[in-house]
């Protein structure tokens, strides 16, 4: 298998050189060639199979040609090995309600699904090219700590999280600065969450400083962190469908950057029978709105009580473009200059009849939100987290769709103590968390000093 990018301008790459490369060099994104296509008896028996030996076979011939049988199982039971719940994503029916639960990992977040892996498959191909990485990135919560545990204690790489000071809730601040393994720098910038975008864009388009310290990235553009989201669709549906093919599913996602979403995309293209696919946003609803007209277009950003959604350009999207384009990078790139020139696009009404098959989509409120966390405990005694309740709120209607919890509750405290008076039970991961030691740099949000920050950290 090989990859190529959503613009077409570059030479075809092995999956290696796709997760090493993240974003394409042309701009594009990475995709793979084609899909492995899976049977009904296939279907019939991966619906049988624990979590870790199905990631193996739905992964396997994306990477195979790099990875042997044995190094991919050796890396899915590493990545997997730390979380909590012996199912790693399980399934929880309560009556008409099913809640596939991402967060078992060690961030109580559904990012861990992903980072873990990439984080370890980083380590394997580094060491087999005897290369390091130094990974920079801004955050504004969820995917720094993510990151920063999936590469904690590696030797080849080094790690520099860039937060907001002051902006991020106490527990991700917390969940980042207390991991104090020698590779894991934490840096408080004095400034804003687009501040920390900018210095870490400024930095990659340094070209001299990006080569010489081998800079990387682990933004949800990756190849290998959808692949590696795409094993859940198929293990949620082997616990519903009995292995019968005939058996479709329709899955609800709350969505930000389109990359969750679009691993059940990529789970359908496979084979498994997908009814649809509920696209869920908050206020911030950029996706929504584009499924029901046609127009992807940026708005203002508003914070709201799911801040992980909380996004105007979603950088996963260009790949639902390519395939919606038929995989013609030539369309693509047309599409994606007039967005860079007029802020939106459109595509044409055909194509839009494509998008209402498969998806629908809701912009769920603060206060629907709040509401259907208040009315699932009510009726179920679960306690729901913000991102999960807008999922949630958008399937109603659609009894037996399966929803994706993309946080633990507890991660959101004030959230759901706003809904329903009290907080949820913390996971071990987030006990003792303010307790703990921290150690985090405190620097002026300004590229010249983060990068001096970097070399004078990497010289010592
Ligand atoms: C990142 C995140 C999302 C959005 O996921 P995308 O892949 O960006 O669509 C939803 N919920 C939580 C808790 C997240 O951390």
């Amino acid at each position: 298998m090989r990859y190529v990018s959503t613009r077409g301008g570059i030479e075809p790459v092995t999956f290696s050189q796709a997760v090493m490369m993240g974003l394409a060099t042309d701009g594009g994104l990475l995709l793979p060639d084609a899909f492995p296509q899976v049977d009904a008896a296939t279907l019939q028996r991966w619906a049988g199979l624990p979590f870790k030996a199905l990631a193996v076979e739905v992964m396997y011939p994306f990477v195979g040609e790099d990875l042997s049988r044995d190094e991919l199982e050796a890396l899915v039971e590493r990545s997997y090995a730390g979380f909590t719940h012996p199912e790693v994503t399980p399934l929880v029916e309560l009556g008409e309600l099913r809640i596939l639960e991402l967060f078992h990992g060690p961030t109580a977040a559904f990012k861990d699904v992903a980072l873990q892996f990439l984080g370890n498959l980083f380590e394997l191909l580094l060491e087999r090219s005897g290369g390091r990485l130094n990974i920079l990135g801004a955050t504004s919560g969820d995917t720094g700590s993510a990151a920063i545990y999936g590469v904690r204690g590696q030797e080849r790489i080094d790690i520099f999280i860039l937060h907001p000071q002051g902006r991020v809730s106490p527990i991700q601040e917390r969940q980042m600065t207390t991991v104090l393994d020698a590779n894991v720098h934490n840096i408080a910038i004095t400034g804003t969450f687009d501040d920390g975008q900018r210095i870490v864009k400024e930095l990659f388009n340094d070209l001299p400083f990006k080569q010489a310290y081998s800079l990387g990235a682990v933004n949800s553009i990756n190849w290998a962190r959808i692949l590696a989201q795409v094993v859940y669709y198929f293990y949620a549906w082997g616990r519903v469908s009995g292995g019968d093919a005939a058996h479709k599913v329709t899955f609800s996602v709350p969505t930000g950057n389109f990359g969750d979403i679009f691993a059940g995309y990529v789970a359908l293209r496979m084979g498994l029978p997908v009814e649809r696919l509920i696209l869920a946003t908050n206020r911030n609803d950029i996706l929504s709105r584009f499924v029901h007209s046609g127009v992807y277009e940026t708005g203002e950003v508003y914070p709201t009580i799911s801040p992980s959604m909380d996004i105007q350009i979603s950088s996963n999207f260009e790949r639902y473009l390519y395939y919606l384009m038929d995989q013609d990078p030539a369309k693509v790139r047309e599409l994606m200059a007039q967005m860079g020139s007029e802020g939106k696009l459109e595509v044409p009404a055909e194509k839009l009849a494509e998008v209402h098959a498969l998806f629908q989509a809701a912009a769920v409120s603060e206060e629907e939100t709040r509401q259907q966390i208040r009315e699932t405990y009510t009726e179920t005694g679960y306690i729901l987290d913000p991102h999960t309740a807008v999922g949630v709120h958008a399937a109603k209607g659609i009894p037996g769709a399966i929803c994706l919890a993309t946080a633990h509750p507890a991660k959101f405290g004030a959230a759901v103590q706003e809904a329903i008076g009290m907080e949820a039970e913390p996971p071990v991961s987030l006990q003792g968390l303010m307790e703990k030691e921290a150690r985090c740099a405190v620097l002026a949000a300004d590229a010249a000093v983060i990068r001096e920050f970097m070399k004078i950290t990497l010289a010592g």
